[in-house]
Order: structure tokens, then C-alpha cells, then sequence
């Protein structure tokens, strides 16, 4: 590799995230692009991710598509074996002078996960959603209170509707009797 900025692309696809065996997700398909800025003491890595991963939704639990736009950069430097100095650097064998990148990408793009993901409203895993519709139906049905007041706008409502109320049948026939 020259010294200065050297471009590569990837494609992380299912393959690529199978192969890492995260946590986080498994599933993707996603634009990488590095951009290294080489140089003797410290080495520049700029990673920029377009694409989606596929996670567990945290409503339903089924499969759900992510987008992914984000970035992340490592710094890399020469040393006698391999370390982590710190979250952002790293220090590689100057005899090898090799890094596998394979789980800094897995990383970067975890890192950029939202803590809470859910489908879109209405999108949900419908076997689950109507069970958990249900079981809130029959929460509201226990409290006795609703149950009450219920019955009584109804029949409110029928005897304003109601065209043959007895009531007026015996007034109109006092009526009728004058
Ligand atoms: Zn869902």
C-alpha cells in the first residue's frame, strides 16, 4: 500500500455477517467504503456504511429491515504485537503488518443500531399483535366500572330512539279523550 490516501469497497452481504457471528444482527447487505491514509507512525482508517441489516424487531421479534447510513474511524499503528490502545486505536505487529478489518466493520455498523427498533405501525407480525390485542380487550373487560357505564348510555339511547314509548301512548290518549 503507498503512503496517502488509498480508496477501497467492499459488499457486506449475508455471507460476510454470517461469518462474524454477532450478536447484534446476522443478516445485511451493505456498501463499505475505506479510505486509508497511510503514513510511518500512524495509519488513518475512514469507513463510510450504506445499506441495510436485518434485526429482530423489539415488538414482534420477527425479522426486520434497518437502514444503515454511518461512518467510523480507526487508527492504526505500528508495534511490536497486537493491542488495542484504546476504542479508536490499534496496534498491529510491524513484521506482519496486517489487520483484519472484519469485525471493526461488523462494529461500526452495531454501534449505529437505534436501542429501540420496531416495525412501522401496522407492520408488525399480525399472530402476535391480535394476541396481544385480545389480552388488552380482556383487561378492559374485567374492570366492572366501564362494563356499568356502558349499559347505561345504551339504554338511554334506545328509549330516545324508541317511536312506541308507552309514555306517550298514554298521553296521547288523554288526549284523545279531551
Ligand atoms: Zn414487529
Amino acid at each position: 500500500m503507498a503512503d496517502g490516501a488509498n480508496e477501497f469497497d467492499f459488499v457486506l452481504d449475508n455471507l460476510f455477517f454470517k461469518n462474524i457471528d454477532g450478536l447484534e444482527f446476522q443478516k445485511g447487505d451493505v456498501k463499505a467504503q475505506l479510505t486509508v491514509i497511510k503514513s510511518a507512525l500512524v495509519s488513518e482508517f475512514i469507513f463510510k456504511f450504506d445499506g441495510i441489516i436485518k434485526v429482530p424487531c423489539d415488538r414482534c421479534l420477527d425479522e426486520m429491515e434497518l437502514p444503515v447510513s454511518t461512518k467510523g474511524k480507526l487508527f492504526v499503528k505500528l508495534g511490536a504485537e497486537y493491542s488495542e490502545e484504546s476504542d479508536d486505536t490499534v496496534i498491529i505487529p510491524k513484521e506482519e503488518g496486517t489487520i483484519n478489518i472484519a469485525w471493526f466493520l461488523y462494529e461500526f455498523i452495531a454501534l449505529a443500531i437505534p436501542v429501540k427498533h420496531v416495525h412501522p405501525a401496522g407492520k408488525c407480525n399480525k399472530t402476535v399483535s391480535s394476541k396481544l390485542k385480545k389480552h388488552m380487550a380482556q383487561s378492559d373487560e374485567e374492570g366492572d366500572l366501564y362494563v356499568l357505564s356502558d349499559d347505561e348510555d345504551e339504554s338511554v339511547v334506545a328509549n330516545q330512539e324508541s317511536e312506541t314509548d308507552p309514555r306517550w301512548d298514554e298521553l296521547k290518549k288523554l288526549i284523545d279523550n279531551n
